[in-house]
């Protein structure tokens, strides 16, 4: 039996699992996000004791990172998060330290992209080849799959910070991104309905008006992203997403807004199944870094 770890690195906390070959956790920790030395400090500190309690060592790990990071192999800042405005958090290596400290594989990739490839593993998006995962939580981000493999291009996208129609007479909050202002991460993320209706978002009542011109904004990005990667399913994930009222809002506001001219069944009849909460819940982001781990310890074998 092969054993795996999973990291979770997120801007507020980390959570760290140790699984078996599938997605089984043996054992979890999480902590608050604090120095990057204090930080993977404990995440070593945490595969080292359960290294020595295991039959045998881990044999890879799998990061699912905040970013902007860098998670191109051949790129000399591979595995750096790299311009973030977390304090203390720009061009850290976090791939260097574990391999390192363990001398096994060490995948990482952005927290949505591997939340796409563990949702297409054990998910809500078993057996698809094209595929999108978003997250609206504290920031907005996007991972795609596309043909079966998580989407990287040039960097990573950066999905969150597209622009959508802003209706400055009917919604004049200006939007909250400190490099766009008013992008659909802007406009739409948790902090934004905090400071736009004064309640916290988890404090807005269900049918609080709040609700509809969040689904509006979704709405809108999601027109963007299916016409630009036509993916065959699409799951809305992260704290906001909690609001459970917002995805009848969603699929219905989505159709209206693409007037009948994506003319797919998936789409105009099955909607309920196309636009979906993660099938992983909130572990959708640790189990994304172990099913990375365990791709990258089949391909180093294979190798
Ligand atoms: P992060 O994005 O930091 O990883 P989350 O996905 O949990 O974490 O997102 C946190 C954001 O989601 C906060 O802005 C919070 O207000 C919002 N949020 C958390 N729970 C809820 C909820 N039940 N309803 C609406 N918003 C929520
Ligand atoms: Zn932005």
């Amino acid at each position: 039996m092969n054993y795996f770890g999973g990291i979770e690195a997120g801007g507020t906390k980390f959570v760290c699992v140790v699984t078996d070959e599938g997605k089984e956790v043996l054992a979890e920790t999480r902590f608050p996000t604090t120095t990057p030395k204090e930080t993977l400090g404990r995440v070593v500190q945490f595969f080292q004791e359960e290294n020595a309690r295991l039959p045998q060592p881990i044999s890879a790990i799998g990061v699912a990172c905040f970013g902007p990071l860098d998670p191109a192999p051949e790129s000399p800042t591979f595995g750096y998060i790299t311009t973030t405005p977390k304090p203390g958090w720009a061009n850290t290596p976090v791939v260097g330290p574990l391999r390192e400290a363990f001398g096994v594989p060490v995948a990482i990739d952005t927290d949505v992209n591997a939340a796409a490839v563990g949702e297409g593993v054990w998910g809500a998006a078993q057996g698809l080849s094209d595929f999108l995962y978003l997250t609206i939580g504290t920031g907005i981000g996007g991972g795609a799959v596309v043909n079966g493999r998580p989407v990287h291009g040039l960097i990573h996208p950066e999905m969150g910070h597209i622009r959508i129609p802003h209706d400055l007479a009917d919604d004049p909050f200006p939007g909250r991104c400190p490099y766009h202002g008013d992008c659909f991460e802007g406009l739409a993320c948790g902090p934004a309905l905090m400071e736009r209706w004064g309640v916290p978002a988890d404090q807005l009542p269900p049918d609080h008006p709040a609700w509809q011109l969040e689904a509006h904004y979704i709405a809108l990005a999601l027109q963007s992203f299916i016409c630009t990667l036509s993916p065959k399913r699409i799951i809305l994930g992260g704290g906001v997403m909690q609001q459970a009222q917002l995805f009848p809002m969603i699929r219905a506001e989505t159709i209206a807004l693409l007037r009948g001219y994506v003319q797919s069944p998936a789409i105009l009849e099955e909607i309920d199944r196309y636009i979906v909460p993660p099938g992983l819940g909130g572990r959708a982001g640790v189990l994304g870094g172990v099913a990375l781990a365990q791709a990258l310890f089949r391909e180093t074998r294979q190798a």
